[in-house]
C-alpha cells in the first residue's frame, strides 16, 4: 500500500483507538506494508484486531494495532477462504506445460483468497489411468502372468516391480531413476564401498529408490490431491513444487 492508502487505513484504525492522524505515521506504515495491498482485507484485518479480546482478556483500551498485525490478520482472513482439503482445478482447454499449470493454479488460489472465486472441494478420489494405458506404461504389455512371475523371482528389482503392479502402483522401472541413474527397465543400483585401491562394485537393489517411485507416479498419472496433470510434479497450494508427491498419486486404487 502507498501512503494515501496507509492514511485511510490509519483513519480506520483511529475509529477504534482514537489515534491522531500524522503524515509521519502514514509514511512509516506505507513503508512497513509496501508489499501488502491496501484492499478490503487490510481494512477487515484492522476490524478483526479490535474485535478480538486481548490475550489476558484485558479490555481496558490499551490495544494498539501495528503494521505486523495487519499483515498477519490479513493473511489469516485470506487463508480462511482456502479450504484445508483438496479442491478442484479447472482443466485447461488444451494441454498445458508445468509452468502454465503453476501459473493458473496460483491465479486460482489468489482468486479464492480474494473471495472472487469459491473453492470446490473434491469429494471423492476416483481416477487412475485406463487399464490399457496402465499396461502400456508398465512396459510389460501382454506378457503371460506365469512368465512375469517367473521373471519376478529370477531378477532382483523385478519382484518389487511385480508387487507394485499387483498393488496398482505406478511402475517405477518405467522411468529412469533420478537418484542412481538406472535406465528405464533396469532395477535401481547401489555401490558397495571401495576397499583399498579397488573401486566399489555395483549391485542391483531389490526395490526402487523412493525418488524413482515418485517420478513414475508423476509420469503415469495426474494427482488427485493437487490436480497436477500427468507429467507435472505435485504443487503446494502456493504454487511451489512439492518435494515428492501427494500420497494419493502413488496408487491407482481409489481411496476406500
Ligand atoms: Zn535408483
Ligand atoms: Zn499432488
Amino acid at each position: 500500500m502507498d501512503a494515501v492508502e496507509a492514511t485511510k487505513l490509519l483513519a480506520h484504525a483511529a475509529a477504534f483507538d482514537n489515534r491522531k492522524p500524522s503524515k509521519a505515521a502514514s509514511i512509516a506504515w506505507a513503508e512497513a506494508l509496501k508489499d501488502v495491498p491496501g484492499d478490503a482485507d487490510a481494512f477487515a484485518a484492522v476490524a478483526r484486531f479490535y474485535a478480538q479480546p486481548t490475550q489476558d482478556g484485558n479490555l481496558d483500551g490499551t490495544r494498539w494495532i501495528q503494521p505486523h498485525h495487519v499483515r498477519q490478520l490479513r493473511r489469516q482472513i485470506r487463508d480462511e477462504r482456502i479450504p484445508d482439503g483438496a479442491f478442484t482445478y479447472p482443466l485447461p482447454a488444451s494441454s498445458e506445460t508445468g509452468a502454465e499449470f503453476v501459473q493458473r493454479r496460483r491465479q486460482q488460489i489468489a482468486a479464492i483468497a480474494d473471495g472472487r472465486l469459491e473453492a470446490e472441494p473434491i469429494k471423492q478420489l476416483t481416477d487412475g489411468p485406463h487399464p490399457s494405458v496402465a499396461d502400456a506404461l508398465t512396459g510389460v504389455g501382454r506378457m503371460p502372468d506365469h512368465v512375469r512371475e517367473a521373471l519376478a523371482d529370477a531378477l532382483p528389482g523385478r519382484k518389487a516391480r511385480e508387487e507394485a503392479r499387483l498393488r496398482g502402483d505406478a511402475d517405477a522401472l518405467a522411468v529412469p531413476c533420478p537418484w542412481c541413474h538406472a535406465n528405464t527397465n533396469d532395477p535401481c543400483k547401489r555401490r558397495r564401498a571401495a576397499k583399498g585401491d579397488k573401486p566399489g562394485t555395483w549391485f542391483h537393489r531389490t526395490s526402487p529408490h523412493p525418488g524413482r517411485t515418485d517420478a513414475a507416479a508423476i509420469a503415469a498419472r495426474a494427482c488427485p490431491s493437487c490436480h497436477a496433470p500427468m507429467g507435472v510434479p505435485c504443487a503446494h497450494p502456493d504454487g511451489r513444487f512439492h518435494d515428492g508427491v501427494h500420497p494419493g498419486r502413488l496408487s491407482t486404487r481409489p481411496a476406500a
